[in-house]
């Protein structure tokens, strides 16, 4: 085996209360890569298709990322990468982590698996060093490992797969404005008052066991961020109408996916999912705002051979 054809998803981090911490990975959106392993040693990027990202090995996060991995094993062989890119970069689904976690994926497949899962999440996230400035594994750890997963710890790296259930469905809104990740940062208080700190962890750990055990209303009634949500959201336009309006179509919850633009709702079913994506449309089409939209499973394996 030559060549690697996947399917990498796209993911949502900062899930509510699990800001920096908790992430989800998608079933039926993402990218698309070939990787081909080649005699010329070194990692070229030789096709990318979809959107305007750059085609040089040092400035693309999925060259980064397959230099970090090769930079911890003797090969006397190199490696070509194709990337058809679905995912808009800047989305706040995971656009740069699908490249990153993709092309380690792969590559450890065509070498016989050298690398365990926490290894490729650590070579991953040098791709998000490039793209963001901080190497963090929020997007990569569920793209690699699929379903919810919780980066625990950096020091040392500890990520926890965490159950997901069946029939919970992700609806994602994209509103076609520029957030800056900096500005998505630089509006953040650097301290959290004792009071919200409580109420963030109770839900977190509603939210772990809620998952655990199916139970989706108590799923629900954790999906609630007290400290990033009600600042960040300033930055989305009338985040608060089509959150409210989520809720009303039976939504269990909705937040800000990654440091935005993007909007997810979690719900219990498609039908329930597809409601949600047509209360978020009515919300955006009444005042003119363009958007993409995408309904999903939550994603359990990750990436997949196509
Ligand atoms: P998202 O907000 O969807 O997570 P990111 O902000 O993580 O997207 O990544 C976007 C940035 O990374 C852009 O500046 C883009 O040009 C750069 N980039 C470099 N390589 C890639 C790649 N393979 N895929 C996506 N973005 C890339």
């Amino acid at each position: 085996m030559n060549e690697l054809r996947i399917f990498t998803p796209a993911t949502i981090a900062n899930i509510s209360c699990g800001f920096d911490v908790l992430g989800l990975a998608l079933d039926t959106v993402g990218d698309e890569m070939t990787i081909r392993k080649v005699k010329k040693k070194g990692i070229r990027i030789t096709k990318i298709t979809g959107q305007n990202i750059p085609t040089e090995t040092h400035k693309n996060v999925a060259g980064v990322a397959a230099l970090a991995l090769l930079s911890e094993i003797e090969c006397d062989f190199g490696f070509e990468i194709e990337i058809n890119k679905k995912i808009k970069p800047g989305s706040g689904i995971g656009s740069s982590a699908a490249s990153s976690a993709g092309v380690v994926w792969a590559i450890n497949e065509l070498l016989h698996k050298p690398f365990n899962t926490i290894d490729l999440v650590r070579f991953a996230m040098e791709g998000e060093r490039l793209a963001t400035g901080v190497a963090h594994a929020d997007n990569v750890a569920p793209a690699l490992f699929g379903g919810f997963t919780l980066v625990r710890s950096y020091e040392p790296l500890d990520i926890i797969s965490i159950h997901t259930p069946n029939e919970l469905y992700a609806t994602i809104i994209h509103p076609q404005i520029e957030v800056k990740t900096a500005d998505a940062r630089n509006i953040l208080k650097t301290t959290v008052s004792l009071k919200d700190a409580i109420k963030q962890w109770g839900n977190v750990g509603g939210l772990i066991s809620g998952l655990y055990t199916e139970d989706y209303d108590l799923i629900g009634r954790s999906l609630e961020d007290h400290i990033v949500e009600p600042i960040r959201s300033i930055l989305i336009p009338a985040f608060n109408l089509v959150k409210q309006q989520s809720l009303l179509a039976g939504a269990l919850g909705c937040g800000i996916s990654g440091s935005g633009p993007s909007i997810f709702a979690l719900s219990k079913g498609k039908k329930t999912a597809l409601k949600v994506a047509k209360s978020m449309k009515l919300v955006y089409d009444e005042i003119a705002i363009d958007y993409d939209i995408h309904v999903s499973k939550v994603n359990k394996q990750g990436i997949k051979i196509l």
